[in-house]
């Protein structure tokens, strides 16, 4: 049997709900990195099963209480799990998140669906051990025609593992499109960001959808799904992000439905909003969802004090009434922080500001309780006055 102990204080840390034990509450290891061990703590009790990482200071990450064989029925058992719950939450969607790693009870493991495609993420060696069973599970699934691997994030390299993307099993269709909220949308799930798209604001995109009025800006559009979720219902949107890229992808999507109310633009958002505040342009609906601006807990000052300027810039340049969709997807910014520093922006514009909705992602991207890492993007929807 393949097995680990740990100390009290990580035994403390498992049993509060937490399924990651760093190397300094690791005492010793007999496996291989990438395997399936049984967890004891120093007194021979159990800690439950994890996959060992040698590289990684995450060292085992747990996915079960008891001291189980990590079979392929095992992980379709797992799969299926997941699956059934996308079904019900999101019962018939093309694009939905799979599996959600730790949530999901497969750590370090991302699945995404868009239609006939599906792209995985294996970020530890655990789950890289677990590619074929992964891989051949989803080929099982009714319409799919593809499985691409994205294993290009950074954090593989702190698990010792090499960046590698390509298809992995069958033919991804030519020019992909899926259908979200009744608009098709175009994915580039070769070399998009994340796996090709940010399937985590879906249900935020439904409710900029309904919501949005008048004049919309959208600052961090990417390839602009919220903007052309939005568009129908306004007058005119702008989306604007610093990628010539994806400012390309929104014009053509754009055109391609029919929406002659969205101007692309390639700009800044910091400057873009400034100049708005100078030539006293003013929109009903601001949407700001910026990148992690908070990638370490060393950058929680500046990316704080990011987060303040657009959002005071933002309601700067707001009608009175207008509302203001804003996000912070860093996991170092708790939603305490990010409230606290939306509240500071709004002293300091002077605008009354009244909270419409308190925002989360999607809930294909469930939260578990003991694992604050699983709740990473929050967000609120203001009305400014
Ligand atoms: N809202 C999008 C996802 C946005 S991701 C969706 O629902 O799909 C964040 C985007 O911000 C990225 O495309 C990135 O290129 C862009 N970006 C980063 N810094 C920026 C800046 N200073 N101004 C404008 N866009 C920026």
């Amino acid at each position: 049997m393949k097995k680990a102990t740990i100390n009290a204080k990580g035994m403390r840390r498992v049993r509060g709900g937490h399924p990651w034990v760093f190397r300094s509450d690791v005492l010793s290891v007999d496996a291989e990195s990438g395997d399936a061990v049984c967890v004891f703590d120093e007194k021979g009790r159990n800690a439950g099963t994890a996959f060992y990482s040698a590289a990684s200071q995450i060292t085992l990450r747990f996915f079960d209480r008891g001291h189980v064989e990590v079979s392929p029925a095992y992980i379709t058992g797992r799969l299926k799990r997941a699956a059934a719950l996308r079904e019900r939450l999101y019962a018939g969607a093309e694009a939905v998140r799979l599996c959600f790693g730790e949530s999901d009870g497969l750590p370090a493991l991302i699945i995404d669906r868009y239609g006939p495609v599906v792209a995985i993420q294996t970020l530890a060696p655990g789950p890289e051990r677990l590619k074929d069973v992964v891989a051949d599970w989803c080929m099982t699934l009714g319409g799919v025609a593809a499985v691409v691997e994205r294993n290009e994030p950074k954090v593989r390299a702190l698990e010792g593992l090499p960046s590698l993307s390509g298809v992995i099993r069958g033919t991804v269709p030519e020019g992909l499109t899926i259908s979200e909220g009744g608009v098709r949308l175009p994915v580039e799930v070769l070399k998009g960001q994340k796996t090709g798209a940010f399937l985590d604001q879906r249900d935020n995109r439904d409710i900029a959808a309904a919501h949005g009025r008048g004049r919309i800006l959208d600052a961090f559009c990417y390839h602009g799904w919220f903007s052309l979720r939005a568009a129908a219902g306004a007058d005119r949107v702008v989306a604007l992000d610093t990628s010539e890229d994806a400012v390309k992808v929104v014009a053509s999507t754009a055109a391609a439905l029919g929406l002659n109310n969205v101007e692309a633009l390639c700009a800044n958002a910091f400057d873009y909003l400034r100049e708005c505040d100078l030539r006293g342009d003013a929109f009903d609906t601001v949407i700001l969802d910026p990148p992690a601006f908070a990638k370490h807990k060393g950058a929680l000052e500046a990316a704080t004090r990011g987060y303040k300027e657009i959002n005071l810039r933002a309601m700067k340049a707001l009608a009175p009434g207008g509302h203001l969709f804003t996000f912070s997807c860093s996991y170092h910014v708790d939603e305490a922080l990010f409230y606290a520093t939306v509240m500071d922006a709004a002293a300091d514009a002077g605008r009354r500001t009244f909270v419409v909705r308190r925002l989360a992602q999607s809930l294909d991207h469930p939260v578990l309780l003991g694992f604050p890492e699983s709740a990473y993007l929050k967000g609120l929807l203001l009305r400014v006055e």
